[in-house]
């Protein structure tokens, strides 16, 4: 039999959560930690699992940043529903969810930001001016905060999950960094909590993002190792779809550098970003060569 699903206690403040924190450490309990958003999907949900396979306890944070977002961007009306998520991530396995005030995490006299240099240059960097200064910012505060074992990120934020990597090795926190796979709807399309944005018309047209993507993955596995052979590929669905394209970029999988030809030692990562309606959506997929 399933354990009954108990909500999740929910924290407001720091100092909640470091007496959550060092109780936890005192009874020995190891600790996974799960940032997030909000309006929680199967993605998110998936980390959450993870969390609890990999440790004792399971913390999630649900916390709209908007040091993340530009002054054109959709703070204001980033989707939200609290009461639903805890619902979620108790079933998900997590005890405990923090969701503070952004005036708890940036208080009155705040000055202090996270830069993460290289991974955080090009893609999303550039589009987003000011993006992951403020992700990385809000993660080394959280991670500040509970001193996890382990963070889980997923896949579908490439960039960031790479951003985020850097700043754990770079300030040494002692932290795990788990990267975890894309969840995607059954027709290819990832989750995301965005996705709630879109127009029926419009959710067809995004699935030429998930599309290009895989055309991509499976010329490169077939032996095609020609970048802009690759990126063409891609480019078809999307430009059939007349989404507005961002970008469509093949980079190192690891150090995000761009890249003109596949190799069997490097692996690569196709990256995309594009508009459908005034919704941004991105998506990503690992580009290896065959055999490699
Ligand atoms: P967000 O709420 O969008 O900031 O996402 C919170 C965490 O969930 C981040 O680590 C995301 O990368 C991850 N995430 C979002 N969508 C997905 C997905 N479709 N599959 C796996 N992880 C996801």
């Amino acid at each position: 039999m399933e354990p009954p699903v108990t909500t999740p206690r929910l924290l407001k403040t720091p100092d909640e959560v470091r007496w959550f924190a060092n109780d936890l450490r005192r009874r020995g309990q190891t600790l996974a930690l799960v940032p997030t958003m909000g309006f929680l999907h199967d993605g998110h949900l998936s980390l959450m699992r993870e969390g609890r396979a990999r440790c004792d306890v399971v913390a999630a944070t649900i916390f709209v940043n908007p040091t993340q977002f530009g002054p054109t961007e959709d703070l204001s009306r980033y989707p939200r529903d609290l009461s639903g998520d805890l619902a979620k991530c108790g079933a998900a396995g997590a005890t405990v969810v923090y969701s503070p005030e952004p005036s708890t995490v940036y208080p009155q006299g705040f000055q202090t930001y996270v830069t993460v240099e290289q991974v955080s240059q090009g893609l999303c960097g550039d589009r987003r001016p000011g993006h992951f200064r403020g992700v990385a910012t809000v993660v080394t505060k959280l991670l500040a905060l509970f001193r996890p074992d382990v963070a889980l990120f997923g896949e579908k934020d490439y960039q960031q999950l790479q951003v985020i990597k850097a700043l754990g090795r770079d300030l040494e926190l002692g932290v795990e960094i788990v990267g975890m796979p894309t969840i995607r709807e059954a027709d290819g399309l990832a989750m995301s909590s965005r996705n709630t944005y879109l127009s029926a018309d419009d959710r067809v047209r995004a699935l030429s993002l998930s599309k290009g993507l895989f055309a991509m993955q499976a010329a490169a596995k077939a032996g095609e190792a020609d970048v802009a052979k690759l990126v063409a590929l891609g480019l078809a669905p999307l430009t059939a779809a007349q989404v507005k394209l961002d970008y469509l970029e093949v980079r190192d999988a690891t150090t995000l550098e761009p890249l003109t030809t596949l190799t069997k030692e490097k692996p690569g990562r196709a990256l995309v970003a594009a508009f459908l309606g005034t919704t941004r959506l991105i998506d990503n997929v690992a580009l290896t060569l065959a055999g490699g």
